[in-house]
């Protein structure tokens, strides 16, 4: 399966990089990513992966384009607004690259949903979302690329409990649904922060993809916005972990 003339000159940049090269961008057209939730994270992360080639990508969102999402969601313009999520930011990565299989499924993620990714993204608001998507990725053998920013601050992490032994999910970190979860609409969130959380998703996705580098599997990215820091947690899986450890 060699590259086309369009796909070399399309993807110079990533041949160039001696991590990805000609059979990583071979290993991107073939990938299958699911990203649930097109809004603040999904956008840019859904981006990011159309223009590196990914082969097929589902996009998931049941909401609808409205204007105060326009302040972070930089998929979207003004003239999308009342426009459904998943189908506008299908739409939109079709644009980049006509050549990939893009899919929309506007409907919420919900327990008893399969996406088909063999990568699962877990750009949702909300934790009972978060939960039945790790539950999902565990006992289907999936990873799961999963990201959070609210204020100023983010955290991207990849959760590998269902392919890699001993490794954490996302219930090793978060065991139990907080009792007042916060979601985007009741607290502020600085822009350029969903970005970055949602640009770092796509990048953990392209090198757990390519084998490039040392995807932050067991550990945790912190991003801290007003202090201008990064950093990274080690996370072991919780031997009282009510998922992987059942
Ligand atoms: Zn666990």
């Amino acid at each position: 399966m060699n590259l086309t003339p369009d796909e070399i000159d399309r993807h110079r940049r990533h041949i160039l990089l001696k991590e990805i090269g000609g059979p990583g961008v071979q290993k991107l057209r073939r990938a299958s990513v699911s990203v649930i939730g097109a809004g603040a994270l999904g956008g840019p992360c859904a981006l990011y992966l159309a223009a590196a080639g990914v082969g097929r990508i589902e996009i998931w969102d049941d909401d609808h384009v409205e204007r105060s999402n326009l302040q972070r969601q930089i998929q979207f313009g003004a003239a999308d607004t009342g426009a459904a999520k998943a189908e506008r930011l299908a739409a939109r990565l079709k644009e980049i690259d006509p050549a990939l299989t893009i899919s929309a499924i506007p409907r919420r993620f919900q327990p008893g949903d399969a996406p088909a990714g063999e990568i699962l993204i877990d750009a949702t608001d909300n934790f009972p979302a978060r939960f039945a998507l790790n539950r999902f990725a565990h006992i289907n053998h999936r990873l799961l690329v999963s990201g959070a920013a609210s204020g100023w601050t983010g955290q991207v992490g990849v959760f590998a409990s269902g392919v890699h032994n001993g490794a954490p999910c996302y219930q090793c970190w978060v065991p139990e649904m907080p009792p007042a979860a916060e979601a985007c609409d009741e607290v502020g969130v600085a822009g350029p922060v969903t970005g970055i959380t949602g640009s770092a998703m796509a990048l953990e996705t392209i090198k757990l993809i390519t084998g490039a580098g040392e995807a932050l599997v067991g550990r945790i990215l912190l991003i801290d916005g007003l202090a201008g820091a990064y950093r990274t947690l080690h996370l072991r899986r919780d031997p009282e972990c009510p998922l992987c450890n059942a």
